[in-house]
């Protein structure tokens, strides 16, 4: 069986890497990024993404957002002009549902099956292969390609129909905004309340208020090293995508859109390709102090 692998970024690099490690055949192929790494350890290099779909009986594809997904896979030399009917597509990428729902749409009339499965845990976790997978589609294409997921995380689940993925990834993302913010701004009172934040954050790690945000957020908020893991960028787009769904189902989100609001002051800072641990920076300017070591 042959795997196509397309978007070879932050964490396609990584997840692609693991499946090599895994021994399967890979062809790799990224629009603007070089793979020769990947070609390297044994992938064969594609030259677009029609000709990896060609070659391949699953595709995955590692994406930044909807319209990057619908080029790579509707538009030119895309994947649907190079894959065989019975090809299952695998979207890792995080983006509109709506969008999921309308490439998989187009698929079908050529008997290509899509699923969609987003991935939470941030670059650490694709290159230890421990992503958290969210998935939805047809049952039996999930169960086809569940071992290969397996190899890229620790967890492959199935949450519903297409778009249930994404649904699942938007949920995820309001989670972890909200949680950095409420973080950085407990932490930035500490600290300006002369208490040490490396000392607050060992005093309560392990309580009630613990969770993998701040285990993942705090040590690089301390070193003030906001070097990406997630950008800034990147979060908006997916907040902005919870908005949108949020709003064409009549679910006000007050929340999400509080937080969008500070990721939007970090934008307009120049801190927009800064991690999204970047936020506890905006609660350090309006308090002015830092939290650091
Ligand atoms: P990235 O920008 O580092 O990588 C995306 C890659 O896609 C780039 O190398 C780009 O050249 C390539 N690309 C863009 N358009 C293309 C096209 N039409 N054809 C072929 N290649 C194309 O992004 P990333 O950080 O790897 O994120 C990818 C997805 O995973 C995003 O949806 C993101 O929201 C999600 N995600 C990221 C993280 C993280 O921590 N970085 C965590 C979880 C989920």
């Amino acid at each position: 069986m042959n795997i196509g692998f397309i978007g070879l970024g932050i964490m396609g690099r990584p997840m692609a890497k693991n499946l090599l490690k895994a021994g399967y055949t890979l062809v790799v192929y990224d629009k603007f990024a070089k793979f020769d790494d990947l070609v390297a350890l044994g992938a064969k290099g594609g030259v677009s993404n029609k000709d990896v779909a060609a070659q391949s009986d699953i595709i995955i594809t590692m994406l930044p957002n909807s319209p990057h997904v619908k080029d790579a896979v509707l538009g030119q030399d895309g994947v649907v002009d190079g894959a065989k009917a019975g090809t299952i597509l695998v979207d890792m990428s995080s983006i509109a549902p709506g969008a999921t729902q309308e490439i998989c749409a187009a698929l079908k009339a050529k008997g290509i099956v899509m699923l969609d499965a987003p991935v939470s845990g941030g670059e650490p976790k694709a290159i230890e292969g421990t992503l958290a997978i969210m998935v939805g589609g047809d049952a039996n294409a999930f169960e086809t390609v569940k071992p290969i997921l397996e190899k890229m995380g620790s967890s492959a689940v199935r949450v519903g129909d297409i778009g249930a993925g994404n649904v699942t990834k938007l949920a995820n993302q309001i989670i972890v905004a909200l949680n950095i913010a409420a973080v950085s701004e407990a932490f930035v009172l500490a600290t300006k309340a002369g208490a040490n934040p490396e000392s607050v954050f060992n005093a309560i790690k392990g309580g009630l208020a613990g969770s993998t945000v701040m285990n993942a957020k705090i040590p690089m908020i301390l070193d003030g090293n906001f070097k990406p893991g997630f950008r800034v960028e990147l979060h908006i787009k997916d907040l902005q995508n919870a908005l949108d769904t949020a709003h064409a189902l009549n679910v006000p989100v007050p929340l999400t859109a509080n937080i969008m609001e500070t990721l939007q002051a970090l934008k307009s800072d120049d801190m927009g390709a800064n991690d999204h641990s970047a936020i506890v920076r905006y609660y350090e300017k309006l308090a002015k102090v830092e939290v650091r070591k």
